[in-house]
């Protein structure tokens, strides 16, 4: 017997019981791995102690990110099957934002059948092409021993900054000993990640992305190639984990 449980916006926990929700339904439909709802629930941990919501050095982060992302020659972005039952429509968004991008299926948990599933939900949302799907174009990393260690050598193989929200450690580092710049978002700032990438935003991938988008579409218009670099050189990533350590250790009892 199915439970269908009511949600409605006035409810306290509605926007995390909405993207529990759609990790459930990409579980069920093959998207996600188990494994991902787990490490969501890790995920959901640390958006507790942040208040739910983008702090002033997430918003930060995000636009840096988005003015390494737009100073790249050829930005990748890396995805997986909680990313794409979480924002498959931001994701095509920002990939439409940046114009000399490109999208490639990432699977720590691989199976044929998941990256199949998960290219189509692609092209629902209208992507034409996506990486890291053909077996022939594929070439290793070599510093990682999983099946992980493929690549797209027309996708991240060629990319000089990738963006790899939800990414696991060993991954993170691997891309940066092939000299990526990464840039993630992770809501653990003491994850091997969120420790290791270039630039780490501290918040929930579902904020992150409309954010992402809009600061892209300013920055575009409004900022000069040096206004980008500026921004870049004067982002400090660790002293922005620890602003973000700073807030969730300071969280406010709410009770007396
Ligand atoms: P690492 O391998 O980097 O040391 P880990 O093994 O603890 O980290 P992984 O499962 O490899 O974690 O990576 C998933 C990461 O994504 C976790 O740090 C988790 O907190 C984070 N995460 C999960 N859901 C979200 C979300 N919705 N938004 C942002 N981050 C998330
Ligand atoms: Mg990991």
């Amino acid at each position: 017997m199915t439970r269908k449980i009511e949600l409605h916006e006035g409810h306290p926990r509605y926007l995390s019981l909405l993207a529990r929700e759609k990790l459930v339904t990409g579980f069920k439909k093959g998207l996600v791995a188990s494994e991902g709802l787990i490490a969501h629930g890790r995920g959901e941990c640390f958006d507790y102690l942040l208040g739910e919501c983008t702090t002033d050095s997430a918003r930060v982060a995000i636009n840096v990110a988005s003015a390494m992302l737009l100073l790249a020659r050829y930005p990748v972005i890396s995805v997986n099957g909680n990313v794409t039952a979480l924002c498959v429509d931001q994701i095509c968004g920002l990939n439409r934002s940046l114009e000399s991008s490109a999208v490639e299926i990432n699977l720590f948990y691989y199976t044929r059948e998941r990256e199949k599933l998960i290219s189509e939900e692609f092209k629902k949302y209208g992507l034409t092409r996506i990486f890291g799907i053909d077996p022939e174009n594929l070439v290793p990393i070599p510093e990682l021993e999983s099946n992980r260690r493929l690549v797209d050598r027309d996708g991240i193989s060629k990319a000089d900054v990738v963006f790899v929200p939800l990414e696991d450690g060993d991954r993170t580092m691997a891309l940066k000993q092939m000299d990526k710049q990464v840039v993630t978002v992770d809501l653990n700032p003491l994850s091997r990640t969120a420790l290791s990438s270039d630039i780490t935003i501290v918040d929930n991938i579902v904020r992150v992305l409309p954010q992402l988008i809009e600061c892209v579409e300013y920055n575009r218009k409004h900022s000069s190639e040096n206004d980008l670099k500026d921004l870049i050189e004067s982002f400090d990533n660790l002293n922005g984990l620890r602003r973000a350590l700073e807030v969730m250790k300071t969280k406010q009892v709410p009770f007396q």
